[in-house]
């Protein structure tokens, strides 16, 4: 095989002992492709962002909830996150203790709040309402609250998840209403909780958003923890040389600021973060099969089976991935020309890269698209009745492990009462 262009993943050694192309051959294209090293190095990037005594890391599996990298996430110490029953149902089911789950609900049902009493997590409402309706369920319960300081930060708007024109959280006017919430059910507020959004690369609105939730913090006695949030960006123009958010400063001043806090408060209490993205992003390569090359009126398509049922987030989110070619002949590329890379589903909205400069790809090539691993599988879909891909992991020794099969015809009907 002939790397044509693949520096990022020649650089981490990403494919272990095998390739691109052994491994679409062994386990059929598309592909999600795991390193657990590269994922193992950001759980642990991760944990030492705050250095305090009392810090904590929650994964949150949102970003993929892969039973297997769940299990490798709590093998390094890490707590995790829940939005919705399902994903307790699957963190439990990775082996994590109830007490280590923290469910962060959103606009739920009685029936769910139930099922996470019973399941034994932490729980965190997101509205004055719905404080209310646990208040009723789970009179003198434990109970945190979701902040929505005011301040949001995000790649996009439909990922800023905090700010004045948002659905999340409590807002910094309501709390005196939360106060009374909590003291007619005899409610304990154990937490409070933000996220104020996804992949910022510099650090300034994470810091302010924590004075914002610290400031708020102090009004309650009986706090055991305040969680900041995730949203830690990763440099997605690798092949460009973009810089990496500098956790070293981001941290060395969330200490300060956390140190501080804890003293004027009295109590060590336990400071946690959510990342999701910064955890899984890096550590898959997304590897599909150029199916056919085409020009219509002068645009030049790269047609894939890396439709957007694969990945979304290149059409939901106008989001760029850098993309490798991986060419088992011996034909080199000669030249670079721009290029619309698409998939196979029958909508227009259907590219992975726009007008992307490129080498020149050829009919069966393999494609990898970089730092797939966060809102890729969990993101993916059946639409046009696909098939969802398998996902491999290649373990620390270099060899490919299936850690999840492809979708079969049959899955597509399982549902079905025939
Ligand atoms: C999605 C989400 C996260 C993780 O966001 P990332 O940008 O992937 O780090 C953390 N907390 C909450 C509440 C979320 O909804």
């Amino acid at each position: 095989m002939i790397y044509i262009y693949s520096k990022v993943s020649r650089e981490k050694q990403f494919f272990g002992h095998t390739n691109p192309i052994a491994l679409t051959e062994k386990f059929g294209s598309p592909l999600f492709v795991y390193s657990e090293n590269i994922l193992r190095s950001r759980c642990r990037d991760m944990k030492q962002l705050i250095d305090y005594p009392n810090f904590t890391v929650n994964y949150s599996p949102k970003a993929n909830s892969n039973l297997e990298l769940l299990k490798i996430v709590r093998s390094e110490g890490l707590k995790v996150d829940a939005m919705s029953p399902g994903e307790i149902y699957v963190n439990l089911l990775a082996g994590y203790n109830p007490e280590d789950i923290f469910f962060i609900s959103n606009n739920i049902s009685d029936d769910e709040f139930q099922y996470a009493l019973h399941a034994g997590v932490k729980i965190s409402v997101d509205s004055v309402a719905q404080l209310e309706k646990y208040g009723k369920l789970n009179p003198g319960g434990k109970v945190a609250f979701r902040l929505n300081p005011g301040v949001g930060a995000g790649h996009h708007d439909k990922v800023k998840t905090a700010g004045q024109k948002t659905k999340f959280g409590v807002e910094m006017g309501q709390v005196p209403l939360v106060k009374e919430i909590i003291e007619k059910y005899n409610l304990r507020l154990t937490g409070i909780n933000q996220h104020i959004g996804s992949l910022f690369m510099s650090g300034e609105t994470y810091l302010q958003s924590t004075y914002n939730i610290l400031s708020v913090a102090k009004q309650f006695e009986d706090l055991e923890f305040i969680d900041l949030g995730g949203g830690f960006g990763i440099p997605y123009q690798k092949q460009s040389g973009q810089s990496r958010l500098d956790l070293t400063e981001l941290g060395s001043k969330l200490t300060e600021v956390v140190t501080t806090w804890v003293e004027e408060y009295g109590k060590a209490i336990e400071f946690k973060i959510e990342p999701g993205r910064y955890i899984v992003a890096e550590s898959c390569i997304l590897l599909g099969t150029v199916n056919a090359v085409k020009t219509n009126y002068q645009l030049k398509y790269i047609g894939t089976d890396l439709g957007f049922n694969v990945l979304v987030r290149p059409t939901m989110y106008d989001s760029h991935h850098d993309v490798e070619i991986y060419r088992e002949s011996g034909i080199p590329s000669t030249r670079d020309e721009a290029v619309r890379i698409v998939g196979n589903i029958c909508e227009t909205g259907d590219i992975i890269a726009k007008d992307r400069l490129m080498p020149e790809i050829f009919e069966n090539d393999i494609l990898g698209v970089l730092d797939s691993g966060a809102y890729g599988y969990s993101m993916s879909s059946n639409y046009n009745n696909r098939l969802r891909p398998a996902e491999v992991l290649i373990d620390p020794q270099g060899n490919p492990q299936l850690i999840r099969r492809r979708d079969t015809l049959e899955d597509l009907v399982r549902n079905y009462i025939l």
